[in-house]
């Protein structure tokens, strides 16, 4: 790496930061945007710069918005006693993609792994419990991925809210073990959901 500037060279390990994105990838990218237009490359600055400055999360359902309660939560047309909880904001987009879902959303921001040291507190599920106990909800229908970390957060979720008499369900096992939702195509997670059990 010594042979770039210290400039190409920030602008590369900056790149190499992002998931998915290795050495040869960064470099790639970063001289892809040296040689864009001065323009663009403002654009795609800005964009970040305003991305992260003006997204925040929603009161709600925690979803990322660019408002205090997201279109989603503040729609009088959806089904709020129905809540599919989803890992995050990219599952929640894949189910709305269906148009079929009417109720509403709960992102939990992870997954609880104990391998990763990721327990209970460290996702959005204090929020959900104090949602449950605030509003009227008639069903939680639990959405995370059936890779292991999905179904161990599914099942201590499952666990929470029985005792207190609201409806859980799980979406159907057609949804390819280990699969990110965000991959999965739309018919597959409209049979998923219609083929929900009771747990
Ligand atoms: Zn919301």
């Amino acid at each position: 790496m010594e042979y770039y500037s210290s400039h190409i060279n920030r602008l590369i390990e900056q790149l190499s930061h992002l998931p998915g994105i290795g050495a040869k990838s960064a470099q790639r990218l970063a001289f892809h945007i040296l040689n864009m237009p001065r323009e663009q490359v403002d654009q795609l600055t800005s964009a970040i710069t305003d991305a992260r400055e003006n997204v925040q999360y929603c009161k709600c359902c925690y979803t990322l918005t660019d408002k205090e309660i997201c279109p989603i939560c503040s729609n009088p047309k959806r089904d709020h006693s129905v809540i599919m909880v989803v890992e995050n904001t990219r599952d929640l987009a894949a189910y709305e993609k269906t148009g079929k879902f009417e109720g509403v959303y709960h992102v939990l921001h992870g997954a609880i792994s104990p391998m990763l040291g990721i327990g209970p507190d460290d996702i959005r599920l204090k929020e959900l419990m104090q949602r449950l106990s605030r509003d009227e909800v008639k069903e939680v229908i639990i959405a995370t991925n059936s890779s292991l970390e999905g179904e161990t957060t599914a099942m201590y979720i499952s666990k929470l809210i029985k005792p207190t008499g609201i409806k859980v369900s799980r979406i159907a096992s057609g949804v390819p073990v280990g699969g990110d939702l965000e991959y999965i195509d739309e018919v597959t997670l409209l049979r998923a959901l219609e083929g929900r059990v009771e747990l």
